[in-house]
């Protein structure tokens, strides 16, 4: 289904202040959870604990009512995709690019995937369409276009989550604004963190989280926050 829990959880890097301090989060299946706050705030190690690249001591994390430390990591991680800024293509096809990691995926599925994530339309003016290559230079690909196909690699999972990683930070409103109708639609039935620096980026989420040195300031809807002097 994908309810996510975060209960109490408090965790330190090695040698380090806690990055994250009594951070209580629920998030039932479906809901969208904006995360907010300055560099360092603990944005990040929120979504590293949930894919479980270190261990949570204090506290926990439960998906679907288990506690992830019972949950092998593969079948856990096979369950969530996260989108990030960087958008990590391979020097590969777009193909390869988008069935990524997965086997027996059809040519179907991976042009439904890039239909979602507005990205066939282009592909398909491409020398040599979905066999294209994307090389370090990414084949002359825009930003955005290299955004989009990762975003289908996203789809391509039918994840119960997702994870959309300061994926509109960098762009002026308007095509955040384009963007964000995008995403409306993948985000559709399924539970969304979505890491931001402002707050016209969350309009979508269910729940704000505010953090600031690993502790949560503030929470609620964008109308309450916003509504705050
Ligand atoms: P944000 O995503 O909000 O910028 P992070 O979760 O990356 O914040 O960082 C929270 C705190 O944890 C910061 O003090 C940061 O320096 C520290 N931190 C993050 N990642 C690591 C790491 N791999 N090793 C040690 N400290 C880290
Ligand atoms: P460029 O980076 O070449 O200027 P764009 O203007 O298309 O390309 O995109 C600018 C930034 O907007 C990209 O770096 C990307 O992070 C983001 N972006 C564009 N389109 C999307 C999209 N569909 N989904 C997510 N992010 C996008």
């Amino acid at each position: 289904k994908g309810d996510v829990y975060f209960h109490h959880v408090t965790f330190n890097y090695p040698d380090k202040k806690p990055a994250l301090t009594d951070i209580t989060i629920n998030a039932p299946a479906g809901t969208v959870i904006g995360l907010l706050g300055p560099t360092g705030a603990g944005k990040s190690t929120i979504i590293q604990l949930l894919m479980r690249a270190y261990d949570v001591k204090q506290g926990s994390i439960t998906v679907d009512g288990i506690n992830i430390k019972q949950l092998d990591v593969h079948s856990l991680r096979s369950i969530i995709s996260p989108v990030f800024q960087e958008t990590f293509l391979f020097s590969a096809t777009i193909r390869d690019n988008i069935a990524y990691g997965i086997a027996g995926v059809t040519q179907e599925q991976i042009e439904n995937a890039a239909r979602l994530a507005k990205a066939h339309d282009f592909i398909m003016e491409l020398p040599l369409g979905y066999d294209t290559v994307v090389g370090e230079r990414g084949m002359g690909l825009s930003g955005g276009q290299k955004q989009r196909i990762a975003i289908a690699r996203a789809f391509i999972k039918n994840p119960k989550i997702l994870i959309l990683d300061d994926a509109t930070s960098a762009v002026d409103m308007e095509t955040e604004h384009e963007i964000q109708a995008g995403f409306k639609e993948l985000m559709a039935g399924r539970t969304t963190f979505i890491i931001a620096h402002r707050i016209s980026s969350l309009r979508f989420a269910d729940e704000i989280i505010v953090l600031d040195e690993g502790n949560i300031v503030q929470r609620g809807t964008h109308e309450q926050l916003v509504q705050q002097p």
